[in-house]
């Protein structure tokens, strides 16, 4: 090279009209060249990243994990654990898919149906903890028809993009958790009904991301605005998980119940119906005529429900998820070198004191709370060895303020 002009081998650049020319064996690389470089480099292997799962988790193995946090619902989790498999496994036979294999694998989409604190929320939040793609847990409360005040249905996916750093190719293989569904029912059987801001124009706007198409979304959420560029994804392998309460479908069920049994039925079958959980008999139907539109339901094929929480499933609750509240509070007194114990009368008690308020699994904590205030108040600084909770101190401490607990839920 002696007498020539040192030149990028990349850019052919002179070493005057660039900041630093790198030496190699028989090149030259600029400043400029390697930077572009590296970014080819990161960019391809991010995307081979996001080209292969390798040691998926069996079903089996993302219950078991579920089951460790989450008490009963067997169906829920199984359903999902399955869906969550079937999706890394779609994923996976996506990206090795060439043109001869013409067999194209649909996702499956879920709904979740149960009543509000049985767990539809903690199966999400839980599971999101194990998975190997983005996910996200939107409110579909929140989301009202394009220009009214609210946030559209594009915003479901602005999240989802957050959560990846604005890639949009990792995006498209994440998981949405859409709760509250219920919430975005049509709000009367007439669909003709003028303005539903909530009802079915949003639903036909989930509509275009359930069954797969291209959205344009703005980058940082909000409003659109022609200025802003929008980043294109694909919902196309997006798997949706929605859950919902749906109060009161309860009585819709019943209705179809007895229709059918009277209808097709002999008596005996309806003997066997259990009245006391009628969700486990929820079907496509009862959806609709609570004021889903029939494609939504059909681009969800998955319908699952939660059981109602009784007796001992909130005695469990208490004590045996890996994070329990009583657990919770243990670690919490530990910290302050006090061993904490909880007679077994109390946790029956504060299981009685949940039921009777109508509070289910969400006042389980709230009752715990109000029984260890003072504690919580007094220990730090009086650092006992040791401390029991008696029954007849939980029932002071909640006597004392009951229609407060009441009251706050
Ligand atoms: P949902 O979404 O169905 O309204 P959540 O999942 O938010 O209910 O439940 C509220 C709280 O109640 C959870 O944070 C958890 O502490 C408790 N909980 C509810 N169901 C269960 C369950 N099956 N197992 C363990 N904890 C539960």
């Amino acid at each position: 090279m002696k007498g020539e002009t040192r030149r990028c081998s990349f850019c052919g650049r002179t070493a005057k009209e660039v900041n630093l020319l790198i030496t190699g064996l028989n090149g030259l690389i600029c400043d400029d060249c390697a930077r572009e470089a590296y970014k080819v480099v990161t960019a391809n292997s991010k995307s081979s990243q996001c080209q292969k799962l390798d040691n998926l988790p069996t079903p089996r193995e993302i219950k078991d994990y579920l089951d460790q946090y989450v008490i009963g619902q067997d169906d829920a989790k199984i359903a999902m654990s399955v869906a969550v498999y079937n999706h890394y496994k779609r994923l996976n036979y996506e990206a090795d898919r060439d043109d001869k294999n013409d067999v194209e694998i649909e996702k499956s989409n879920i709904i979740m149906v149960g009543s509000t604190g049985t767990g539809k929320t903690l199966l999400a939040r839980t599971i999101a903890k194990m998975l190997l793609v983005p996910f996200t847990i939107v409110d579909a409360t929140v989301l009202t028809e394009a220009g009214y005040v609210g946030e559209d249905v594009e915003s479901i996916l602005s999240r989802l993009l957050q959560e990846c750093n604005y890639d949009a190719k990792v995006a498209e293989r994440g998981i949405v958790f859409i709760d509250e569904i219920d919430k975005i029912a049509r709000k009367s059987d007439n669909p003709s009904i003028t303005r539903d801001v909530s009802g079915e124009g949003v639903q036909q706007g989930l509509l275009k991301l359930l069954e797969g198409s291209v959205i344009n979304v703005p980058p940082y959420g909000g409003r659109k605005h022609p200025e802003q560029e929008f980043i294109h994804v694909n919902t196309k392998n997006i798997l949706f998980i929605c859950g919902g309460a749906f109060d009161g479908i309860e009585s819709r069920i019943a209705q179809r119940l007895n229709t059918h049994v009277v209808g097709f039925d002999s008596i005996e079958n309806s003997a066997k119906i259990d009245k006391s959980n009628l969700m486990q008999y929820i079907a496509p139907m009862d959806l609709k005529a609570f004021g889903l539109i029939p494609e939504i339901i059909g681009r969800m094929p998955i319908l699952t429900h939660l059981e109602p929480l009784d007796r001992p499933a909130l005695r469990s609750i208490l004590t045996e998820p890996k994070n329990s509240i009583i657990k919770q509070y243990t670690r919490l007194f530990e910290l302050d070198g006090t061993k904490l114990k909880f007679n077994d009368n109390v946790l029956d008690y504060i299981v009685d004191k949940a039921i009777e308020f109508k509070l289910g699994a969400r006042g389980l904590r709230s009752i715990v709370e109000t029984i260890m205030m003072e504690k919580m108040f007094d220990s730090p600084s009086s650092k006992p060895k040791s401390l029991t909770i008696t029954l007849d101190y939980a029932k002071k401490k909640i006597e004392q303020s009951a229609s407060k607990i009441a009251n706050t839920q």
